[in-house]
């Protein structure tokens, strides 16, 4: 037996994508900070570069109790609707494994989801410092590149921003499959059937796993040589349906 809760539309049963939005905003905020730190100052002066990096690094440092709270709030969001999507998947099954799915040690993947997410968010405006730098030092080196460069470093906001959207999107599918996997471990299974999101942004080699079953104690290996189940890989959809009883 398997769990799909729309099997004729074949959708993922976790829904996340208000979460999903929720998550980038809060993220995009954070790029918004980044921007208003560098805007002040001159682009393309080296001079200036140690000064932008030790406010980014400093704002990093600062980041760290509002990113738990929020990345807290993106996982409690999914962990309920993963929950939820089992429920409603599980009611053909007895009343034992009902109760098993609920009481599945979800624990200690949440903490783990929990520090790697405070890490990302932390990571965003230490990785607008680096770019910084790199091009500043870039423009010093070639001064045919200099405006080009200069208009780079004007970009620092946008270009963060971007980053934070990814970032939020890979995240938020990543903890509903990291969550859906451990949940069905929990349980006693060993395999799932994996599904795309079916539409024309799927990468070729996750399309070609579509409806295959892969076995859940290490990620399969698809054609363009990544290891990653789905949904856990960054901007992927695919999502995964366990199989009960093999
Ligand atoms: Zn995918």
């Amino acid at each position: 037996m398997t769990l799909t809760l729309d099997r004729k539309r074949n959708r993922n049963p976790v829904k996340t994508q208000r979460i999903e939005q929720r998550y980038a905003l809060q993220l995009r905020k954070v790029a918004q900070q980044v921007g208003s730190i560098v805007q002040p100052f001159t682009p393309g002066d080296m001079s200036q570069v140690p000064t932008i990096e030790h406010l980014l690094n400093a704002y990093s440092d600062m980041l760290k109790g509002w990113a738990t709270q929020t990345a807290s709030n993106m996982l409690m969001d999914v962990a309920l609707r993963d929950e939820a999507a089992w429920q409603t998947m599980a009611k053909e099954l007895s009343r034992g494994l009902r109760e098993e799915i609920r009481n599945a040690p979800t624990g200690r993947v949440m903490q783990a989801l929990l520090a790697e997410q405070v890490t990302l968010i932390q990571s965003i405006p230490l990785e607008a410092s680096q770019r910084v730098h790199r091009l500043t030092l870039a423009g010093i080196e070639d001064s045919t590149r200099f405006q080009e460069i200069q208009k780079a470093i004007l970009e620092t906001e946008s270009v963060t921003a971007s980053r934070a959207t990814l970032i939020a999107r890979t995240e938020t599918a990543r903890t509903a499959s990291v969550l859906t996997q451990a949940r069905a471990e929990s349980i006693g299974c060993t395999h799932a059937i994996w599904h795309t999101s079916h539409d024309g942004a799927v990468r070729k080699s996750h399309r070609e796993m579509d409806g295959k079953v892969f076995a859940l104690d290490k990620p399969p290996r698809l054609s363009d040589g990544t290891e990653t189940f789905p949904g856990q890989i960054f901007n992927c959809r695919c999502w995964m349906e366990p199989i009960i009883d093999g």
